[in-house]
């Protein structure tokens, strides 16, 4: 095992190697002579570097404006691409679309994007590993770290071994919010609740959603803060993700090396922030998820537009029929009625958003169209940082989808350099 190796001390930790990690890695690496340990509990990073692997590289997509100017996430953005060496997709026709899209008050925004592929990314994540180890930095996969000891500056991973740091940088990405505040109480670092992201995803033939021809993840904003979400194309799947008590829908494509199944998914997202009397947008989320596996019986629901519209729930026994002409490619999914699971103000306003983008897109609303719920994503709460560079307590950074630094793995990457840049401006 790579534990074996470990020092009893390093100058930096950083806990998760997902893109906010490998940022802080490469830019502290590249830039001191430090001692780096990067500590991964899996046996490879977890989150969207792994799964499809989009990247964007125009602001504000993925960079949560409270913290981040344009002009600093374009000059970020460049040292990002440094290190992914992106293919940018391209982008055709879409002044014809956005044209539609501004009459009735939508906006389509214009990205440069990257797509790796969920077959490729792993290639990609052990390049980038290689290259850490060549700058010496000591990478421990399959290694995870159980707490933070704040007064011995020391972590202590689940085998028990404690290891000290000067600096310790925290980017443990979206699912373990929970781990990530834990460690903010034993550091009393204080924090506030977050927003939360709740909404369907939409699997139809490409067709009926010919728009992926041209632009590959196309960022649609509607009123009511609805947004269309990492859309995949080609060679398509709708996957289900465990989270504690329920599970989220998600979406993945292979590169463009595999047979096309023709199907594109994309996620319709309400971003929701709650305030008093209820203020804990991840506990919201949660008791949403598990009423659908109640309502499911312990898994998400989905349900075709032709059914929707008609008021009537979708059955097993007619979920394939001659107008509902594909299969859906997530077998798990329980035929259903939406409306008993979905808060109304939710339902409204993603139906109302999809019947805009009906009008601009004519065909996604085809009755075939399936929608899936739920599609959650939540966020920790986020830490009151107490410099730009992320630092919540002198030594501690916290960085990533985790911290509400960053939502999607461009901004994470650049979040981890702002980080970096903190220990080696403390450094001069
Ligand atoms: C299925 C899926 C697909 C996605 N697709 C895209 C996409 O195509 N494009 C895009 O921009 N974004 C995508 N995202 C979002 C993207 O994953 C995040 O924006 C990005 O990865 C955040 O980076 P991060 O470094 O903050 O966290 P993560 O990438 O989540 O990395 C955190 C890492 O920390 C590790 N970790 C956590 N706790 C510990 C611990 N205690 N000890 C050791 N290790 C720990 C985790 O195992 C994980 O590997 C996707 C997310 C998911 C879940």
């Amino acid at each position: 095992m790579e534990k074996n190796r470990l020092n009893s001390h390093y100058d930096v930790i950083i806990v998760g190697s997902g893109p906010a990690g490998l940022g802080a890695a490469f830019k502290l690496a590249e830039n001191t002579q430090h001692s780096i340990l990067l500590i991964e509990k899996k046996k490879i990073s977890s989150g969207g570097l792994r799964n499809d692997c989009k990247q964007n590289y125009t602001y504000p997509v993925g960079f949560p404006c409270e913290h981040w100017s344009k002009e600093e996430a374009d000059e970020l953005l460049k040292e990002v691409a440094s290190h992914l060496n992106p293919t940018i997709e391209a982008k055709i026709n879409i002044e014809k679309y956005a044209a539609r899209a501004k009459k009735i008050g939508v906006e389509i925004l214009s990205i440069d994007q990257a797509h790796v592929g969920t077959d490729k990314s792993s290639e990609l994540i052990g390049n980038l590993i290689d290259a850490l180890k060549v700058l010496h930095v000591n990478v421990a996969l399959k290694t995870e770290v159980h707490s933070i000891h704040a007064k011995k500056k020391t972590i202590s991973l689940e085998d028990g071994t404690y290891i000290s740091f000067n600096h310790l940088i925290l980017a443990p990405g979206r699912a373990d919010y929970d781990w990530l505040q834990e460690q903010m109480d034993t550091l009393g670092v204080p924090y506030s609740d977050n927003i939360v992201d709740i909404g369907v995803r939409i699997e139809t033939k490409e067709e009926n959603y010919p728009i992926v021809r041209d632009y590959y993840d196309p960022k649609i904003l509607f009123p009511g803060k609805v947004r269309t979400f990492c859309t995949n194309s080609g060679c398509a799947h709708i996957v289900r993700e465990k989270y504690k008590g329920y599970y989220s829908v998600n979406g993945h494509s292979l590169s463009r090396e595999n047979e096309r199944n023709n199907l594109v998914n994309f996620a319709m997202l309400k971003t929701i922030r709650l305030t008093e009397p209820v203020v804990s947008g991840q506990q919201f989320g949660k008791i949403l998820g598990e009423m659908v596996m109640q309502l499911s019986g312990g898994s998400v629901i989905m349900q075709r537009v032709g059914d929707f519209r008609m008021g009537a729930r979708s059955k097993a026994e007619t979920f394939n029929n001659d107008l509902y002409d594909f299969e859906p490619t997530l077998k798990s999914a329980v035929a259903g009625d939406l409306s008993l699971c979905m808060p109304a103000k939710i339902l409204r306003d993603i139906w109302k958003s999809l019947k805009m983008l009906d009008t601009i897109i004519p065909g996604v609303l085809h009755p075939s169209t399936i929608i899936y719920y739920p599609e959650i994503k939540t966020y920790s709460n986020k830490p009151a940082f107490i410099d730009k560079h992320f630092c919540v307590k002198e030594g501690y950074y916290i960085i990533g989808d985790g911290a509400g630094t960053s939502r999607g793995i461009t901004a994470a990457w650049a979040s981890g350099i702002r980080a970096a840049h903190g220990i080696i401006k403390e450094n001069i």
